[in-house]
């Protein structure tokens, strides 16, 4: 990602979340031979910036999994209706909401509505995020600087807040870093010091909630091709060329993590972090 020459953007707004339905080629959502086996059966997950990219893709292989599926996402109404199809052709049901999470009250009515539907909440995937690159230091302005963490990290604290009263023993939370958080980043100086806060968040918080056996995980991508690459770069088509698979990932690459986090299967695993980057090593 950090190869790439960052946009020019005289005004911040420019560069919120694309959409994917006008991306070029389409990013793989799930593998036709993805075979649910009922690892979520029953479950409800309630999944930020769902409507697209990795969010997207992990709605859908939770649905296939047997997971009933509520999504959050800012103003993509054709992607998240979409997704939404996505669901219901698994078989399952799937909620859209659409609204500005920088705003607590919104995430508070958000996990409500969630509840009011599926009458709880199992999986809580945080996931929602923007990124801005510039070249320069100087240009992060504070505007910008707000925009990324309010939207970014902020929303971490009021979503949990809203949905751990509704959580059980057994059930999760995953978060959604990115390799910049371990590596850095020149262009993406901010963003990638919000996806070091989010690794942050994730360990405190699965050592807090360990005792109540719920479990906090987070997965770390590098390069995937979603709408946030297309609404963030100027030239993609080298994207993700360098690292050591020399290629960018699929979300259909990614979202099989969270369910693995998700399920009973990494039942000892918390506070840790899977790297989806293409063979990228960082501790
Ligand atoms: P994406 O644009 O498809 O998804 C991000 C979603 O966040 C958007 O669809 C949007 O609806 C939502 N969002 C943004 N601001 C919001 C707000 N204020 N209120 C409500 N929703 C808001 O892009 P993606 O690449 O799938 O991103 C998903 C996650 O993956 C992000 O946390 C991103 O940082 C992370 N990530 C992506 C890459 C990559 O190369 N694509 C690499 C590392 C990490
Ligand atoms: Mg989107």
């Amino acid at each position: 990602m950090e190869k790439e020459k960052p946009k020019k953007f005289p005004e911040q707004k420019q560069n919120l979340p694309g959409d994917e339905h006008k991306m070029h080629p389409q990013p793989e959502i799930i593998r036709e031979n993805y075979t649910g086996s009922g690892k979520l059966l029953g479950k409800v997950a309630f999944i930020t910036g769902g409507d697209s990219g990795i969010g997207r893709s992990v709605a859908v292989h939770f649905a296939r999994e047997g997971a009933d599926v509520a999504i959050v996402y800012l103003n993509e109404d054709k992607d998240a209706l979409e997704t939404k199809e996505l669901i219901e052709k698994e078989g399952q049901q799937c909620l859209i909401i659409s609204g500005d999470l920088k705003d607590e009250k919104f995430c508070k009515e958000a996990v409500k509505k969630c509840h009011t539907k599926f009458k709880k909440i199992n999986i809580l995937v945080n996931n929602a995020a923007v990124q801005f690159p510039q070249g320069e230091f100087k240009k992060i302005t504070s505007k910008q600087l707000h925009e990324t963490f309010e939207t970014n990290i902020y929303p971490y604290f009021y979503i949990t807040n809203a949905v751990l009263p509704l959580l059980q023993e057994g059930d999760t939370i995953i978060n959604t870093s990115s390799v910049t958080a371990y590596r850095g980043s020149e262009h993406l100086v901010d963003y990638a010091s919000t996806k070091g806060a989010i690794v942050s968040f994730t360990r405190s918080l699965a050592t807090m909630l360990a005792k109540k056996k719920i479990r906090v995980n987070g997965v770390a991508p590098g390069p995937i091709w979603t709408p946030l690459i297309v609404a963030s770069f100027d030239k993609v088509s080298d994207f993700g060329k360098d690292n050591p698979m020399e290629r960018a990932g699929q979300p259909s690459e990614v979202a099989p993590a969270y369910v693995f986090l998700a399920c009973e299967d990494s039942s000892y695993i918390t506070g840790q972090f899977i790297h989806i980057n293409g063979g990228e090593i960082v501790a």
